[in-house]
Protein backbone atom coordinates (compact mmCIF):
# COMPACT_ATOMS: atom_id res chain seq x y z
CA UNK A 1 0.00 0.00 0.00
CA UNK A 2 1.67 2.91 -1.09
CA UNK A 3 0.44 6.08 0.78
CA UNK A 4 1.82 8.84 2.25
CA UNK A 5 2.42 8.34 6.06
CA UNK A 6 1.30 12.45 6.54
CA UNK A 7 -1.63 13.63 5.55
CA UNK A 8 -1.97 16.78 3.01
CA UNK A 9 -4.67 18.75 4.78
CA UNK A 10 -4.73 21.76 2.02
CA UNK A 11 -5.61 19.09 -0.87
CA UNK A 12 -9.00 16.55 -1.02
CA UNK A 13 -7.85 13.36 0.38
CA UNK A 14 -8.60 9.92 -0.42
CA UNK A 15 -11.53 10.23 1.92
CA UNK A 16 -12.77 13.20 0.06
CA UNK A 17 -12.89 10.72 -3.09
CA UNK A 18 -14.58 8.05 -1.44
CA UNK A 19 -17.06 10.84 -0.27
CA UNK A 20 -17.64 11.70 -3.89
CA UNK A 21 -17.90 8.19 -5.05
CA UNK A 22 -20.47 7.11 -2.24
CA UNK A 23 -22.75 10.15 -3.10
CA UNK A 24 -23.27 9.55 -6.39
CA UNK A 25 -21.29 12.56 -7.47
CA UNK A 26 -18.40 10.65 -9.32
CA UNK A 27 -17.76 7.53 -10.62
CA UNK A 28 -14.26 7.86 -13.09
CA UNK A 29 -10.55 8.75 -12.10
CA UNK A 30 -11.57 11.73 -14.65
CA UNK A 31 -15.12 13.16 -12.81
CA UNK A 32 -12.87 12.67 -9.55
CA UNK A 33 -10.33 14.90 -11.51
CA UNK A 34 -12.72 17.57 -12.37
CA UNK A 35 -14.33 17.83 -9.17
CA UNK A 36 -10.97 18.02 -6.90
CA UNK A 37 -8.95 19.98 -9.16
CA UNK A 38 -6.21 17.01 -8.01
CA UNK A 39 -3.54 15.99 -10.85
CA UNK A 40 -4.47 12.89 -12.57
CA UNK A 41 -1.46 11.15 -11.14
CA UNK A 42 -2.62 12.23 -7.55
CA UNK A 43 -6.06 10.71 -8.48
CA UNK A 44 -4.74 7.48 -9.27
CA UNK A 45 -2.83 6.74 -6.63
CA UNK A 46 -5.60 8.29 -3.92
CA UNK A 47 -8.31 5.87 -5.68
CA UNK A 48 -5.39 2.68 -5.31
CA UNK A 49 -5.44 3.49 -1.79
CA UNK A 50 -8.80 3.05 -1.88
CA UNK A 51 -8.66 -0.07 -3.74
CA UNK A 52 -6.51 -1.48 -1.89
CA UNK A 53 -8.94 -1.76 1.37
CA UNK A 54 -11.91 -2.49 -0.96
CA UNK A 55 -13.31 0.10 -0.01
CA UNK A 56 -14.29 0.82 -3.75
CA UNK A 57 -14.13 -1.90 -6.24
CA UNK A 58 -14.03 -1.85 -10.39
CA UNK A 59 -17.43 -1.38 -11.14
CA UNK A 60 -18.75 -2.65 -14.87
CA UNK A 61 -20.85 -1.04 -17.40
CA UNK A 62 -18.88 1.91 -18.49
CA UNK A 63 -21.26 4.18 -21.33
CA UNK A 64 -18.00 4.48 -24.73
CA UNK A 65 -17.97 6.81 -26.13
CA UNK A 66 -15.52 5.54 -28.68
CA UNK A 67 -12.30 4.31 -27.89
CA UNK A 68 -11.31 3.13 -24.78
CA UNK A 69 -13.95 3.29 -22.67
CA UNK A 70 -13.00 4.75 -18.63
CA UNK A 71 -12.74 2.87 -15.70
CA UNK A 72 -16.00 3.29 -13.32
CA UNK A 73 -15.79 2.54 -9.85
CA UNK A 74 -18.59 2.06 -7.25
CA UNK A 75 -18.21 2.05 -3.04
CA UNK A 76 -18.24 -1.44 -1.50
CA UNK A 77 -21.22 -1.53 0.57
CA UNK A 78 -19.45 -5.11 1.93
CA UNK A 79 -16.36 -3.67 2.25
CA UNK A 80 -17.08 -5.04 6.44
CA UNK A 81 -20.10 -4.58 8.83
CA UNK A 82 -21.33 -2.61 11.11
CA UNK A 83 -23.14 -3.49 14.15
CA UNK A 84 -25.76 -1.56 15.69
CA UNK A 85 -27.74 -1.47 19.04
CA UNK A 86 -30.98 0.03 20.60
CA UNK A 87 -31.19 -0.46 24.08
CA UNK A 88 -34.73 0.30 25.33
CA UNK A 89 -36.03 0.11 29.01
CA UNK A 90 -37.58 -3.33 28.70
CA UNK A 91 -36.69 -4.73 25.33
CA UNK A 92 -33.82 -4.12 23.32
CA UNK A 93 -32.94 -4.74 19.31
CA UNK A 94 -29.43 -5.09 17.53
CA UNK A 95 -28.54 -5.81 13.75
CA UNK A 96 -25.70 -6.05 11.48
CA UNK A 97 -25.72 -3.33 8.36
CA UNK A 98 -23.54 -3.50 5.42
CA UNK A 99 -21.59 -0.24 5.03
CA UNK A 100 -24.69 1.70 3.33
CA UNK A 101 -26.93 1.08 6.58
CA UNK A 102 -28.93 -1.71 4.99
CA UNK A 103 -29.76 -4.52 7.76
CA UNK A 104 -28.22 -7.87 7.12
CA UNK A 105 -29.23 -9.17 10.00
CA UNK A 106 -31.09 -8.55 13.53
CA UNK A 107 -32.68 -9.87 16.69
CA UNK A 108 -34.93 -8.39 19.28
CA UNK A 109 -34.85 -9.67 23.22
CA UNK A 110 -36.96 -8.92 26.40
CA UNK A 111 -34.40 -7.65 28.32
CA UNK A 112 -34.83 -5.02 31.16
CA UNK A 113 -31.86 -2.35 31.03
CA UNK A 114 -32.03 -2.39 34.85
CA UNK A 115 -30.26 -5.73 34.95
CA UNK A 116 -27.22 -3.74 34.29
CA UNK A 117 -24.22 -3.39 32.40
CA UNK A 118 -22.84 -6.70 32.60
CA UNK A 119 -26.03 -8.92 31.78
CA UNK A 120 -27.09 -6.59 29.38
CA UNK A 121 -23.59 -6.19 27.19
CA UNK A 122 -22.65 -9.92 27.83
CA UNK A 123 -26.22 -10.52 25.82
CA UNK A 124 -24.99 -7.58 23.07
CA UNK A 125 -21.78 -9.17 22.52
CA UNK A 126 -23.15 -12.15 22.29
CA UNK A 127 -25.66 -11.94 19.73
CA UNK A 128 -23.75 -9.86 17.56
CA UNK A 129 -21.23 -12.59 17.43
CA UNK A 130 -23.99 -14.74 16.43
CA UNK A 131 -24.40 -12.54 13.77
CA UNK A 132 -21.31 -12.24 12.63
CA UNK A 133 -20.75 -16.30 12.23
CA UNK A 134 -23.47 -16.31 10.36
CA UNK A 135 -22.74 -14.39 7.92
CA UNK A 136 -18.78 -16.00 7.55
CA UNK A 137 -17.49 -12.44 9.42
CA UNK A 138 -14.97 -11.39 12.52
CA UNK A 139 -14.39 -9.29 14.44
CA UNK A 140 -11.98 -8.22 11.62
CA UNK A 141 -14.60 -7.32 9.75
CA UNK A 142 -16.49 -4.73 12.32
CA UNK A 143 -15.84 -1.00 10.67
CA UNK A 144 -17.39 0.34 14.24
CA UNK A 145 -19.94 -0.45 16.31
CA UNK A 146 -23.62 2.42 17.67
CA UNK A 147 -25.41 1.58 20.50
CA UNK A 148 -28.40 3.76 21.81
CA UNK A 149 -29.35 3.58 25.67
CA UNK A 150 -32.62 5.09 26.97
CA UNK A 151 -30.82 7.99 29.01
CA UNK A 152 -28.56 10.72 29.12
CA UNK A 153 -24.73 10.13 27.52
CA UNK A 154 -21.92 11.84 27.13
CA UNK A 155 -21.24 11.22 23.24
CA UNK A 156 -17.56 12.18 23.92
CA UNK A 157 -16.74 9.03 25.88
CA UNK A 158 -19.51 7.23 25.42
CA UNK A 159 -20.78 7.13 29.12
CA UNK A 160 -24.27 7.10 30.26
CA UNK A 161 -24.39 10.43 32.86
CA UNK A 162 -26.93 9.66 35.87
CA UNK A 163 -29.46 7.78 33.38
CA UNK A 164 -32.73 7.53 35.62
CA UNK A 165 -34.35 4.18 34.49
CA UNK A 166 -30.22 2.85 34.36
CA UNK A 167 -29.43 1.52 37.68
CA UNK A 168 -26.02 0.46 37.18
CA UNK A 169 -24.90 2.13 33.91
CA UNK A 170 -24.03 5.93 35.66
CA UNK A 171 -20.35 6.62 34.51
CA UNK A 172 -19.47 3.05 32.88
CA UNK A 173 -18.30 2.98 29.69
CA UNK A 174 -20.31 1.32 27.08
CA UNK A 175 -18.32 2.52 24.37
CA UNK A 176 -15.06 1.59 25.77
CA UNK A 177 -16.03 -1.84 26.41
CA UNK A 178 -17.21 -2.51 23.05
CA UNK A 179 -14.51 -1.24 21.48
CA UNK A 180 -12.46 -3.28 23.21
CA UNK A 181 -14.38 -6.70 23.04
CA UNK A 182 -14.77 -5.52 19.18
CA UNK A 183 -11.42 -3.65 18.26
CA UNK A 184 -13.80 -1.27 15.95
CA UNK A 185 -14.79 2.29 17.10
CA UNK A 186 -17.94 2.43 19.39
CA UNK A 187 -19.98 4.94 19.33
CA UNK A 188 -22.98 5.87 22.08
CA UNK A 189 -25.84 7.98 22.23
CA UNK A 190 -29.10 8.72 23.56
CA UNK A 191 -31.83 6.32 21.74
CA UNK A 192 -34.04 9.36 20.77
CA UNK A 193 -31.23 10.74 19.09
CA UNK A 194 -30.06 7.99 17.13
CA UNK A 195 -34.06 7.15 16.16
CA UNK A 196 -33.86 10.89 14.57
CA UNK A 197 -30.61 10.16 12.87
CA UNK A 198 -32.42 7.14 11.49
CA UNK A 199 -35.33 8.78 10.08
CA UNK A 200 -33.23 11.27 8.27
CA UNK A 201 -30.98 9.13 6.72
CA UNK A 202 -33.43 6.59 5.27
CA UNK A 203 -36.76 9.20 4.85
CA UNK A 204 -35.90 12.57 5.03
CA UNK A 205 -32.12 13.15 3.70
CA UNK A 206 -33.88 16.49 1.90
CA UNK A 207 -34.52 17.95 5.06
CA UNK A 208 -32.01 19.99 7.05
CA UNK A 209 -34.23 20.02 10.06
CA UNK A 210 -35.92 17.65 11.36
CA UNK A 211 -37.47 17.12 14.91
CA UNK A 212 -37.80 13.47 15.76
CA UNK A 213 -40.59 12.88 18.44
CA UNK A 214 -40.75 9.81 20.58
CA UNK A 215 -43.74 9.39 22.91
CA UNK A 216 -43.68 6.43 24.67
CA UNK A 217 -43.52 5.88 28.68
CA UNK A 218 -41.85 9.17 28.40
CA UNK A 219 -41.22 12.04 25.81
CA UNK A 220 -38.25 13.09 24.17
CA UNK A 221 -37.29 14.77 20.98
CA UNK A 222 -33.68 14.01 18.64
CA UNK A 223 -33.05 17.19 16.45
CA UNK A 224 -31.47 17.21 13.40
CA UNK A 225 -29.86 20.66 12.13
CA UNK A 226 -27.77 21.14 9.33
CA UNK A 227 -28.35 17.40 8.58
CA UNK A 228 -26.80 16.55 11.64
CA UNK A 229 -27.83 15.65 15.69
CA UNK A 230 -27.75 18.83 17.59
CA UNK A 231 -27.17 17.66 21.40
CA UNK A 232 -26.31 20.94 22.87
CA UNK A 233 -23.59 22.14 25.01
CA UNK A 234 -23.88 19.53 27.24
CA UNK A 235 -26.12 16.52 25.57
CA UNK A 236 -29.55 17.74 27.27
CA UNK A 237 -31.07 19.07 23.92
CA UNK A 238 -34.58 18.48 23.23
CA UNK A 239 -35.21 16.71 26.64
CA UNK A 240 -39.23 18.34 25.52
CA UNK A 241 -40.72 15.60 28.37
CA UNK A 242 -40.16 18.32 30.88
CA UNK A 243 -41.14 21.61 29.31
CA UNK A 244 -43.92 22.98 31.33
CA UNK A 245 -47.43 23.03 29.88
CA UNK A 246 -49.73 25.52 31.64
CA UNK A 247 -52.52 24.82 33.31
CA UNK A 248 -51.11 21.26 34.22
CA UNK A 249 -50.41 20.36 38.28
CA UNK A 250 -49.32 16.75 37.43
CA UNK A 251 -46.00 15.69 39.71
CA UNK A 252 -43.60 14.75 37.03
CA UNK A 253 -40.66 12.10 38.15
CA UNK A 254 -38.55 14.82 37.48
CA UNK A 255 -39.88 16.06 41.08
CA UNK A 256 -41.48 19.34 39.15
CA UNK A 257 -44.97 19.84 38.42
CA UNK A 258 -46.83 19.96 34.90
CA UNK A 259 -44.08 18.58 32.73
CA UNK A 260 -45.59 17.30 29.61
CA UNK A 261 -44.04 13.64 30.40
CA UNK A 262 -46.41 13.71 33.31
CA UNK A 263 -49.53 14.87 31.53
CA UNK A 264 -49.33 12.93 27.76
CA UNK A 265 -46.61 10.30 28.23
CA UNK A 266 -47.63 6.99 27.87
CA UNK A 267 -46.75 6.30 31.67
CA UNK A 268 -49.02 9.24 32.49
CA UNK A 269 -52.15 8.02 30.39
CA UNK A 270 -51.94 4.71 31.50
CA UNK A 271 -52.29 6.11 34.90
CA UNK A 272 -55.20 7.93 34.36
CA UNK A 273 -56.96 4.82 32.55
CA UNK A 274 -56.45 2.84 36.18
CA UNK A 275 -57.86 5.76 38.16
CA UNK A 276 -60.64 5.33 35.83
CA UNK A 277 -60.71 1.77 36.47
CA UNK A 278 -59.49 0.98 33.47
CA UNK A 279 -56.76 -1.86 33.20
CA UNK A 280 -53.76 -0.26 31.73
CA UNK A 281 -50.06 -0.99 32.99
CA UNK A 282 -48.28 1.07 30.01
CA UNK A 283 -48.02 2.62 26.68
CA UNK A 284 -48.68 -0.22 25.02
CA UNK A 285 -51.81 -1.19 26.97
CA UNK A 286 -52.88 2.63 26.31
CA UNK A 287 -52.59 1.56 22.44
CA UNK A 288 -54.28 -1.10 22.47
CA UNK A 289 -57.22 0.69 23.93
CA UNK A 290 -56.85 2.72 21.44
CA UNK A 291 -57.30 0.40 18.76
CA UNK A 292 -60.10 -1.45 20.74
CA UNK A 293 -62.02 1.84 20.31
CA UNK A 294 -62.42 2.58 24.44
CA UNK A 295 -63.24 5.93 23.56
CA UNK A 296 -61.86 7.20 27.17
CA UNK A 297 -57.85 6.00 25.82
CA UNK A 298 -58.64 8.02 22.70
CA UNK A 299 -59.87 10.97 23.90
CA UNK A 300 -56.56 10.79 26.00
CA UNK A 301 -54.70 10.36 23.72
CA UNK A 302 -56.07 13.22 21.30
CA UNK A 303 -55.69 15.43 23.97
CA UNK A 304 -51.98 14.31 24.51
CA UNK A 305 -51.60 14.43 21.13
CA UNK A 306 -52.54 18.76 21.68
CA UNK A 307 -50.18 19.12 24.55
CA UNK A 308 -47.48 17.72 23.26
CA UNK A 309 -49.16 20.20 20.11
CA UNK A 310 -48.49 23.29 22.39
CA UNK A 311 -44.62 22.51 22.63
CA UNK A 312 -43.97 21.81 19.43
CA UNK A 313 -46.29 24.67 18.23
CA UNK A 314 -43.30 26.60 20.57
CA UNK A 315 -40.68 24.18 19.12
CA UNK A 316 -41.69 25.66 15.56
CA UNK A 317 -41.44 28.89 16.20
CA UNK A 318 -37.76 28.86 17.94
CA UNK A 319 -36.32 26.12 15.58
CA UNK A 320 -38.38 25.97 12.20
CA UNK A 321 -38.02 22.27 11.22
CA UNK A 322 -39.10 21.41 8.00
CA UNK A 323 -40.38 18.12 8.83
CA UNK A 324 -41.53 16.66 12.31
CA UNK A 325 -41.57 12.71 12.88
CA UNK A 326 -43.43 11.02 15.73
CA UNK A 327 -42.62 7.84 16.91
CA UNK A 328 -42.25 5.86 20.10
CA UNK A 329 -45.30 3.15 21.79
CA UNK A 330 -47.87 5.44 21.26
CA UNK A 331 -47.89 6.70 17.68
CA UNK A 332 -48.94 3.63 16.98
CA UNK A 333 -52.65 4.70 18.65
CA UNK A 334 -53.48 5.43 14.81
CA UNK A 335 -53.85 9.27 13.99
CA UNK A 336 -55.49 10.05 17.20
CA UNK A 337 -51.75 11.68 18.79
CA UNK A 338 -51.16 13.14 15.13
CA UNK A 339 -54.63 14.59 14.66
CA UNK A 340 -54.05 16.12 18.12
CA UNK A 341 -50.44 17.75 17.34
CA UNK A 342 -51.72 18.79 13.81
CA UNK A 343 -54.19 20.93 15.11
CA UNK A 344 -52.46 22.78 18.04
CA UNK A 345 -49.35 23.21 15.81
CA UNK A 346 -50.88 24.87 12.75
CA UNK A 347 -53.30 26.79 14.15
CA UNK A 348 -50.83 28.04 16.67
CA UNK A 349 -46.86 28.24 14.93
CA UNK A 350 -46.62 31.21 13.00
CA UNK A 351 -47.58 30.99 9.45
CA UNK A 352 -43.92 31.07 7.88
CA UNK A 353 -42.98 28.14 9.91
CA UNK A 354 -45.90 25.60 8.95
CA UNK A 355 -46.51 27.30 5.47
CA UNK A 356 -44.73 23.91 4.31
CA UNK A 357 -44.24 21.63 7.48
CA UNK A 358 -45.05 18.15 7.86
CA UNK A 359 -45.95 16.57 10.39
CA UNK A 360 -45.90 12.78 9.87
CA UNK A 361 -45.51 9.06 11.70
CA UNK A 362 -42.12 7.80 12.06
CA UNK A 363 -41.52 5.39 8.46
CA UNK A 364 -38.92 3.08 10.60
CA UNK A 365 -40.88 2.77 13.33
CA UNK A 366 -39.22 -0.14 15.74
CA UNK A 367 -36.26 -0.27 13.33
CA UNK A 368 -35.65 3.51 13.86
CA UNK A 369 -33.09 3.10 15.74
CA UNK A 370 -30.44 0.48 15.20
CA UNK A 371 -30.48 2.12 11.73
CA UNK A 372 -29.72 5.51 12.77
CA UNK A 373 -27.24 3.73 15.20
CA UNK A 374 -25.62 2.32 11.73
CA UNK A 375 -25.71 5.57 9.99
CA UNK A 376 -24.11 7.22 13.10
CA UNK A 377 -21.25 4.63 12.46
CA UNK A 378 -21.13 4.87 9.32
CA UNK A 379 -20.68 8.29 9.31
CA UNK A 380 -18.01 8.60 11.44
CA UNK A 381 -16.12 5.86 10.30
CA UNK A 382 -16.36 6.59 6.65
CA UNK A 383 -15.90 10.21 6.92
CA UNK A 384 -13.28 12.07 4.75
CA UNK A 385 -10.48 12.89 7.98
CA UNK A 386 -11.34 9.29 9.04
CA UNK A 387 -10.77 7.35 6.01
CA UNK A 388 -7.21 9.33 5.56
CA UNK A 389 -6.21 8.37 9.18
CA UNK A 390 -6.86 4.78 7.95
CA UNK A 391 -5.01 4.71 5.10
CA UNK A 392 -2.47 6.40 6.96
CA UNK A 393 -2.11 3.55 9.29
CA UNK A 394 -3.20 6.25 11.96
CA UNK A 395 -5.74 5.63 15.11
CA UNK A 396 -9.15 6.44 14.68
CA UNK A 397 -11.36 8.03 16.48
CA UNK A 398 -14.64 6.81 18.97
ZN1 LIG B 1 -40.58 16.56 34.49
Amino acid sequence: MSVEPTIPTSSPGAGTLLRLIRDGQASTRAELVALTGLARSTVAQRMDALLSQQLVVPAGGSVSTGGRPPQMFAFNRDAGVVLAADLGATHSRVAMTDLGGEVLAETTKEIPIADGPDAVLTWLEQAFDVMLSEFGRTHDDVRGAGVGVPGPVEFATGTPVAPPIMPGWDGYRVGGRLADYFGAPTLVDNDVNIMALGEHYKAWRAYDHLLFVKVGTGIGCGIITEGRIHRGAQGAAGDIGHIHVPGNLEICRCGNRGCLEAVAGGGAMAARLRAEGIAAENSRDVVRHVREGRAEAMQLVRQAGRELGEVLAASVNFFNPGVIVIGGDIAHADEHLLAGVREVVYQRAVPLGTRSLRIVRSALDDRAGVIGAAAMVIEHVLAPDAVDRMLAGLPQAG
